[in-house]
């Protein structure tokens, strides 16, 4: 293993597995692996290169980022969920054959003072209910119509809509959005979209002719009550560090900013060369278990920007040098997420550029 001192892994195989899953709860539908944000923070060129055999297109965020994977040489149907804004990016979407979210009149304003363009892909944003971007219901044919008057756009037009609470299983306004969505586009020939990772694992009725896939390819479970492990999912990320120093500390002293833990008792307490400058969350609470020499200890004190601290206990051998994880194996992300009261989504999301990658190719 790579002799850095704060690095993630990234288990290569663990995308294929996954990627798998998708297709085994999904089997009817094509697979948009959504690679947004560098890929939940682990490396957008590298994940596209590991799905490219297995997806049937990519979404993305930004035009910038359909840009970047067609300059590497990628194929496949690229979707810019967020759209364009202004219309200088029409021509990279049309010079790099980018299908775009079509979701607001600004947009379909300036697409239609396109004229001679090369014509793009165009997927119509419904809102069903989650407020964001779309379409109301009572606008969707009026735009359908006007869209197909522009000569700028490809036809026939697809799509799409995203759940808002698609992670709580109980909550009925999921049945709700997939019946509005279906009422609304079953009269229109082209391709429909609904599904994010929630909804591929948990309301088979959302599976359409896409589904959109994230969080589950990097094998993180998208519901708050569950991991990846229990679902199947392999996570592709794990984070480590080593202890860069052991003290011996005393009953009553107080430890790090603000002095917001106090020792209950003589202990030895251990020094992790990782804080919020890597990623680590800032608001992971006193308790936040983390791995050293593979067993579990509790992080006490308070994050800083480039150590935490943890309590080894007064009879641990561990020293200087030792290997310290801070998410992946027997320490799923979906807890540290629950410890920092965010999601996991944020966690592989804000590893910084001081964090060096590691690619293997064994799962963990
Ligand atoms: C991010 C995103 C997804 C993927 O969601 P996951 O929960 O990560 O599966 C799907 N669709 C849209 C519109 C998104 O923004």
């Amino acid at each position: 293993m790579s002799r850095t001192t704060t690095y993630a892994v990234i288990h290569l195989d663990a995308i294929r597995h996954n990627v798998q899953q998708v297709r085994l709860a999904a089997p009817h539908s094509k697979i948009m692996a959504v690679i947004k944000a560098n890929a939940y923070g682990h490396g957008l060129l590298r994940v596209a290169q590991e799905l490219k055999g297995f997806v049937d297109g990519f979404a993305v965020a930004r035009v910038q980022e359909g840009v970047r994977l067609r300059k590497a040489g990628f194929q496949q149907k690229i979707l810019v969920l967020e759209g364009f804004t202004e219309r200088d990016e029409l021509q990279n979407l049309a010079d790099y054959d980018l299908d775009v979210s079509l979701h607001s009149r600004h947009q379909l304003d300036i697409l239609q003072q396109q004229i001679k363009s090369k014509k793009i892909g165009v997927w119509i944003k419904i809102d069903t209910g989650m407020n964001r971007l779309g379409f109301k219901a009572h606008e969707v044919h009026d735009i359908y119509e006007q869209l197909m008057l522009c000569d700028a756009v490809k036809k026939p037009l697809n799509f799409m809509t995203h759940f808002a609470n698609a992670d709580d299983k109980n909550d009925s306004k999921t049945i709700q959005q997939i019946a509005l969505f279906k009422d609304l586009t079953a009269n229109y020939e082209g391709e429909k979209s609904i599904a994010n990772s929630a909804g591929i694992l948990a309301w088979q009725d959302s599976q359409t002719d896409w589904v959109r896939a994230g969080i589950m390819l990097y094998g993180i479970s998208p519901f708050p009550d569950s991991t990846g492990v229990a679902l199947n999912l392999k996570p592709l990320m794990s984070l480590h560090s080593r202890l860069i120093a052991v003290r011996d500390i005393s009953a009553g002293e107080t430890v790090g900013y603000s002095g917001t833990w106090t020792s209950p008792n003589a202990t030895k307490l251990g020094v992790v060369a990782i804080g919020y400058g890597d990623g680590y969350p800032r608001y992971a609470r006193i308790g936040t278990p983390v791995l050293v020499n593979g067993e579990r200890v509790p992080l006490v004190g308070r994050v800083s920007m480039d150590m935490i601290t943890v309590d080894l206990g007064l009879h641990s051998h561990a020293k200087a040098g030792d290997n310290v994880t801070l998410w992946g194996e027997n320490l799923p992300i979906e807890e540290i997420a629950l410890y920092a009261n965010t999601i996991p989504y944020t966690l592989v999301c804000g590893i910084t550029p001081r964090v060096e990658i590691v690619e293997s190719e064994s799962v963990i």
